[in-house]
């Protein structure tokens, strides 16, 4: 294929070239193993001095094709297919942290995210400082200690929409000799690509917007390559030391740039195997291959609803970041030159129940846990998605307890419009 191809050819036809005869669209391997004809082929995979399919847990073609894609789409070296995207950011972390170490994070962050990292990881040994990512560079810098392993954030975060200085970010980072992870999940690289503002290793949840059609539960794993772990060997003993479930392997020495890639692949999915079906990676593909349509007409409706809901006496507030009147708007304009996302976060005027009274009147527009897909859906993170968290964490993680999560879709805005009309008129 011709290199350099725009982002939205890439969408199209990134990650899988079929050959004359081959077919059109991503075949899926559905099967768990793959034959040889001698024993010494298959040792030298097991080896990893040959590169080639055995079990499917490590590789799978249909994986690994559209794995190379979102590589592709974001501007990476190499790229793991997860079966979540809760998985995709505990490997990530996990790749370069062990019992021991620490990590700095921002708090705005997905509730799921923040539970694994303050909850789940801790119980690993692994521990976390929350930051608030709006802090100065020196506040920040205070969360560092001599067993830092990354500092991580959200592009936009899920579901306060806040804008993360993703330069800044990458500045305290590196400035701390570690790499910058960001999850690109609500931005999607139709948006933003965060390595080409100095960020290392970009997660995503493919659930959302990739799949965009709520089909399959995914996530991904994006190396820059750029990151230099050999300048750190004694922080990042695990790519930088031999490894000796692998003959004594060093992934730096071996792979180079694709050392952070190989390890994950050959050593977190071979012990912890969280591999995505191939055929949740295909129904992935379809989505990805509309993804750079979808996400226009997403940030298309969501500037005119959340218009449309500024305008209304009956709302509180607004937070979108596209909104001329958001705080956030030069931050957006920098990093999201294009539009941010469909998402977006408001208030009613009222209490709590007149959330609940929304919600429910909303014909169209309907409740579920799901966000970034084709269909309008709401949410309410107090008493759904971040319900294990307390009120002081609620406040820490930029949530109001009367936060209405809006994900709109790709319908026609005016009938979206329409239903949230109707549904302000029942509550008054
Ligand atoms: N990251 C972000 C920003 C999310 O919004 C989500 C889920 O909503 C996740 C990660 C977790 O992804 P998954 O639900 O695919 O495990």
């Amino acid at each position: 294929m011709k290199q350099n191809l725009k982002t939205s050819t890439l969408c199209v036809h990134g990650g899988y070239e079929p050959a004359n005869g081959e077919p059109r669209q991503l075949p899926i391997v559905q099967s768990t193993t793959f034959k040889y004809d001698n024993t010494e082929e298959m040792a030298l995979l097991f080896d990893l001095k040959k590169e080639g399919y055995f079990y499917t847990r490590l590789q799978n073609p249909t994986n690994d094709a559209v794995a190379k894609k979102i590589a592709q789409l974001e501007g990476g070296v190499g790229a793991l297919l997860t079966s979540s995207g809760q998985a995709a950011n505990f490997f990530a972390v996990l790749n370069i942290c062990e019992a021991g170490d620490h990590f700095v994070t921002s708090n705005e962050i997905y509730g799921g995210t923040y539970n694994l990292f303050g909850v789940t990881l801790k119980k690993m040994g692994i521990e976390c400082t929350f930051v608030n990512q709006d802090d100065s560079e020196e506040i920040i810098q205070k969360a560092f200690k001599k067993n830092t392993k990354l500092l991580f954030g959200e592009t936009i975060s899920n579901p306060g929409c806040k804008v993360l200085d993703i330069e800044k970010f990458a500045k305290i980072a590196h400035n701390n000799g570690v790499p910058l992870i960001v999850d690109n999940t609500f931005a999607t690289p139709i948006n933003c690509r965060p390595f080409e503002w100095g960020c290392d290793i970009v997660t995503h949840s493919t659930t959302k917007y990739m799949d965009g059609h709520a089909t399959q539960v995914g996530g991904c794993i994006v190396d820059s390559g750029n990151f230099n772990w050999e300048k750190y060997h004694d922080k990042y003993p695990g790519l930088t030391t031999p490894d000796e479930s692998y003959h004594g392997l060093t992934y730096t020495k071996s792979f180079g740039k694709m050392a952070y890639t190989t390890k994950l692949v050959s050593q977190l999915m071979r012990d912890l195997g969280a591999i995505p079906a191939p055929q949740n990676a295909f129904l992935l593909n379809l989505g990805l291959e509309t993804l750079h349509l979808r996400m226009k007409k997403h940030c298309d409706n969501a500037l005119k609803i959340a218009e449309f809901l500024n305008n209304d006496k009956r709302v509180a507030w607004v937070n979108y970041p596209d909104l001329k009147d958001n705080p956030q708007y030069e931050c957006t304009r920098k990093y999201l030159p294009n539009g941010s996302c469909g998402v977006l976060a408001f208030g009613l005027v009222g209490n709590r129940q007149t959330a609940v009274d929304f919600m429910d009147s909303l014909q169209l527009v309907s409740i579920v846990t799901h966000v970034a897909d084709a269909k309008t859906c709401v949410l309410h993170p107090a008493s759904h998605t971040h319900r294990q968290l307390s009120d002081e964490q609620l406040k820490d993680a930029g949530i109001a307890p009367d936060l209405i999560r809006l994900s709109v879709g790709i319908e026609d805005p005016d009938d979206i419009i329409e239903d949230i009309k109707n549904a302000l008129d029942k509550i008054g």
